[in-house]
This record gives structure tokens, C-alpha cells and sequence, in this order.
């Protein structure tokens, strides 16, 4: 059975593009390239064309590099600290994103964690460590931790669940797109527990159950858990973001002959006879990298872009998911719990959906931990519920960190970092249709972000960096260079 779908799935890789190698290797003229925002979108554009001989000039509107993977310093009560937009996970299916850290040298500070852990209301916890990893039986194996029972597979009306192993471009979306997880849960009398899972996996994608694009979370299942044998265990960086990761891209980007401008916001392009002004500056191309608000932002604010109707009315759609929170406390207690991984999912009883011991993963949190005998939590809310405002947000926070770890009632907190922000795009339903492609109307002018519709099933953090690399891939071709290489998962279900 393994091997058949093993077998099946293409041996859970498949090319995405691939190098002509009767094209040149690199540029032989001059091409000047804009690109706006550095985050791994924008790094990753950026590396690729720089490495085939591109002139590239990175802008970022912040002091720092990496956008939602960027880390910058602050003071609190006479001590410098460092802070970040939260934990990430690195999971293994991330293939072209981790052959970068590969090729910049940071893959060494990858670690792994010890499980994939829910923490229940109850105060029970489950890992999920042990559920085996072929796609398709790591569903039925998922049976033994009670996600579901044997009346679940026989119940006619759990038939809609095919449709995780079916997943198709297109007919994932038609079906699916203009339902939400909460419809799709109650259509399908969907045992609580398995509800409980799919939640906690649908706010990873900073939506509520009720906003959640169902084929957009089939799509997100498929990609995480049905289209490969990579497992649920993921990696987490052994640093701050900025030593670990940006600084190796930093390094990369300037040796290849990246120019990067920081603090260096752009409020508007203008498009003139086939070229970019940017500040002045003219570019042959422009890839736009920014985060959904800002991409809508600047093409409202442009000049000579207002006659490409799809662009304007595409960006004019573009929306945010709503509020999510970060809150990093340094206290001076441990939690008593020695057996939890670094990072928790909780089951959330208002807005608490994460919990990361950032003293047990991170080596600078260590040090600090080791001196001041306390510890560094990190609490995320990846979907605010509507109404609730900044500082309910925060108090409900440390509540709920209280309920599920009641040891750390009392305990001091020495510093803190709290950030309520509304960047992060929207994968709520019935968006698919008119999101933007990589390529725009704009015969020069090209999108990347994790917010840009590709017909590959990468997300997050290695939909950004795919994103990033198709857009160069865009002028590669354009100018008949070598493409970069890059591969994904399947884009079928087992049972597509
Ligand atoms: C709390 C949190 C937890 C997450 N956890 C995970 C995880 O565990 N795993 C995972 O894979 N992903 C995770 N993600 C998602 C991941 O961080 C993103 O998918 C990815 O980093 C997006 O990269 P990007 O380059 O598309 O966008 P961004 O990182 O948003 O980059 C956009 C850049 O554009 C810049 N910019 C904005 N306006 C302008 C302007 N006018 N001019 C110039 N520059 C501008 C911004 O400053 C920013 O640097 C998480 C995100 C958050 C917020």
C-alpha cells in the first residue's frame, strides 16, 4: 500500500520549472530591477536574478530585512531585547525555501521539535508525533487519537471528507471556495475532536472558522499532510531570525551585487514607455513584494497604471484577514510542564491559539533564561475575534496562558512585547477567483508574496519564497536567460 501510493504521488516531488540549459546562463546586457519589499518574497527575487547577472535594488520600508520573518531590537527597563512577529515553523515539504538556506549556509541552525502538541481546555494534551506518515494512512492513523471514529467513515454524510484526498485546482476551488470551515463542519456532523484539529490548523492560516476558505484549507491539508511522507514533525531556527537567517541572505544578496535600501517606504510606481520611476530611478522591471495592504496601497497610488482595469481592480480587492496578536513575556518563572515542546497549539477559549517556550529553543532566550532564572513566552492569537479591541486582547492572552499553564500564576513579568497587527492576507472564502497571479497585466510588472495565486500548492513561508522566485523566473524568460530550478509536492490528491 505504501509503495502504490507512494507511487501514485510521484514520489512526492514533482518539477515546478525547470532549467533550459540551451539558454544562456546569465545576462549579457544591462537590466535594472526594482523590487519593493524585503521579505523572504522579495529575497528570494532578488537572490535569483541578482545570481544571473540582474542589476537589483531592493527597497524596504523597515530598518531591517524579512519582513514577517524580520527581528529587530528594543529597550526595556535598561536592558536590550530582541523581538520578532513570532514563531515559525519550517516544515519539511518546504523544499525549494530550505535548498535556499541550503545554499546561503543558515540550513545549519535548523533543529527539530520534539512533537506536533494540542493543548485541550481540560488541561489533556495530545501529541501527534507518532501518526505515520504515508498520505492517506496517516488519516485512518489519526483514528487512534480519537480524531474520529469508525462511524465517522461509514456516515454518508461524511462523505464531503473525499474531497481532502481529492484535492484538484480545478475543482477544489468551484466546489469548495465559497464555503467556509464552520458550514463545512456542521454540513458534515464533523466529530469535535477532528473540529478541534482543522481549527487549530485553520487559524495557521489567521482565519476564524467562519471566514476560512474550506478549498483553501483542503488545499493547505493537502500541501501539510496529503501530499507527502514528511510527517507533522517540522524544524524551528536555533537563533533570532536576524542571526540565523537574515544575515546569511544579507551576505548572499550583497555578494551577488544586491543594492538594499532600507527605510525606504514607497508610496507610489510610475509606469512610463514600458518602464519604472521609482524615486526618480528608472528600472526596466518591477516586482512588487509588498504585503497585501501596501501592494493595494501602492497600485491605488501610481501614476500611469490606471488604465490596466484586472491590475486595479485585483489590488482594489486585495484584503487583509483581520487582527492577529503577538505578546512576548519575560517572566522570572519556568513553566513546571519539562515535557512540552517549544511550541503548543491550544484548543482556545477566547484568543489564545499558541503558546512558544522560547527559552527551551531559542540560544539567545537560553542565555537569558540561564541568567535571569525566568522564562520567554510567546503567545499568538492568529485570529482576534471581531470587536475585541488591543488591550482585552492582551489581558485575554495572559489569562488563557494562566488557564493552561496555572503554575505560572504570580509570576512576574520582568519585559514585554505585545504587537495587534492586520498584515497578514486573507485566505477567507470566495477570494480565490480574482487574486492576482504573478505575472500582471503589466507586461513588466510582476507579484510575489504568500498572498499571490499560483497554480503550485506551496503556502506561508514557502509560498512566499516560490512566489518570490517564479516572478524572477518571469524576466529570466523575458530576457532568455536560464530559469531557476524549483520542484513541489504534487498537485493532486491521492484520490483526484
Ligand atoms: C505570527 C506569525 C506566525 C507565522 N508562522 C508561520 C509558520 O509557522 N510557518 C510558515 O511557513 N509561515 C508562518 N507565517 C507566515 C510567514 O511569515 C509569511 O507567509 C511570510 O513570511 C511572508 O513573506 P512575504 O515576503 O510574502 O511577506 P512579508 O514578510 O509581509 O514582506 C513584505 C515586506 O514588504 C515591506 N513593505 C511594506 N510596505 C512597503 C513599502 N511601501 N515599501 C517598501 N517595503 C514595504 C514590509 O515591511 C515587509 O518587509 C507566520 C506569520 C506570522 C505573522
Amino acid at each position: 500500500m505504501r509503495n502504490w501510493i507512494k507511487k501514485r504521488l510521484q514520489n512526492y516531488k514533482v518539477p515546478l520549472s525547470t532549467v533550459d540549459f540551451s539558454k544562456a546562463e546569465k545576462l549579457t546586457s544591462q537590466r535594472k530591477v526594482a523590487i519593493i519589499g524585503g521579505g523572504i518574497a522579495g529575497i528570494a527575487s532578488a537572490s535569483a536574478l541578482a545570481e544571473k547577472g540582474f542589476d537589483v535594488h531592493l527597497f524596504e520600508k523597515a530598518s531591517f530585512l524579512g519582513g514577517k520573518v524580520g527581528s529587530w531590537e528594543f529597550e526595556s527597563n535598561g536592558e536590550t531585547l530582541r523581538t520578532e512577529h513570532g514563531f515559525h515553523a519550517f516544515f519539511r515539504q518546504y523544499f525549494n525555501l530550505l535548498e535556499f538556506l541550503k545554499q546561503i549556509g543558515a540550513h545549519k541552525h535548523l533543529i527539530p521539535i520534539d512533537d506536533y502538541v494540542l493543548l485541550f481546555e481540560n488541561n489533556q494534551k495530545q501529541g501527534f508525533k507518532d501518526v505515520e506518515t504515508t498520505p492517506g494512512l496517516n488519516v485512518l492513523d489519526l483514528k487512534k487519537y480519537g480524531v474520529f471514529n469508525w462511524l465517522t467513515l461509514i456516515s454518508p454524510f461524511s462523505m464531503p471528507f473525499l474531497g481532502l484526498l481529492q484535492f484538484d485546482f480545478n475543482t477544489t476551488f468551484k466546489k469548495f471556495d465559497e464555503e467556509n470551515f464552520a458550514q463545512f463542519a456542521k454540513r458534515t456532523f464533523m466529530p469535535k475532536k477532528m473540529r478541534l484539529v482543522f481549527n487549530s490548523f485553520a487559524r495557521a492560516f489567521f482565519a476564524e472558522p467562519e471566514n476560512m476558505s474550506m478549498a483553501e484549507l483542503i488545499k493547505g491539508f493537502h500541501f501539510y499532510f496529503l501530499s507527502n511522507d514528511k510527517g507533522l514533525i517540522y524544524d524551528v531556527l536555533d537563533s533570532d531570525f536576524q542571526t540565523s537567517f537574515i544575515d546569511y541572505c544579507i551576505t548572499f544578496m550583497e555578494e551577488k551585487g544586491v543594492t538594499i535600501h532600507l527605510n525606504q517606504g514607497l508610496e507610489k510606481i510610475i509606469y512610463k514607455d514600458s518602464k519604472f520611476d521609482l524615486m526618480g530611478e528608472e528600472y526596466d522591471y518591477c516586482i512588487m513584494a509588498t504585503d497585501v495592504n501596501a501592494t493595494k496601497h501602492i497600485i491605488g497610488n501610481s501614476i500611469g497604471l490606471e488604465s490596466f482595469d484586472t491590475l486595479n481592480r485585483q489590488a482594489a480587492g486585495l484584503n487583509n484577514s483581520g487582527h492577529y496578536a503577538v505578546i512576548r513575556l519575560w517572566t522570572d518563572k519556568f513553566e513546571a510542564d519539562q515535557s512540552l515542546p517549544f511550541f503548543i497549539f491550544t484548543d482556545r477559549l477566547k484568543c489564545l491559539d499558541s503558546v512558544t517556550l522560547y527559552h527551551k529553543m531559542e540560544k539567545e532566550s537560553t542565555a537569558w533564561s540561564e541568567k535571569n532564572k525566568g522564562g520567554i513566552f510567546e503567545l499568538h492569537s492568529y485570529a482576534v475575534p471581531k470587536g475585541m479591541d488591543k488591550d482585552t486582547c492582551r489581558k485575554e492572552l495572559i489569562n488563557e496562558m494562566y488557564h493552561y499553564f496555572p503554575e505560572l500564576k504570580g509570576v512576574k513579568i520582568v519585559h514585554e512585547y505585545y504587537q495587534f497587527r492586520n498584515d497578514f492576507s486573507a485566505f477567507h472564502t470566495g477570494l480565490y477567483k480574482e487574486r492576482p497571479t504573478v505575472k500582471t497585466e503589466v507586461p513588466e510588472l510582476f507579484y510575489a508574496g504568500d498572498w499571490v495565486k499560483m497554480d503550485n500548492c506551496a503556502m506561508l513561508m514557502e509560498g512566499a519564497y516560490v512566489s518570490g522566485v517564479l516572478a524572477a523566473n518571469h524576466i529570466l524568460q523575458n530576457e532568455g536567460v536560464q530559469e531557476k530550478e524549483l520542484v513541489q509536492v504534487p498537485t493532486k490528491g491521492l484520490l483526484a
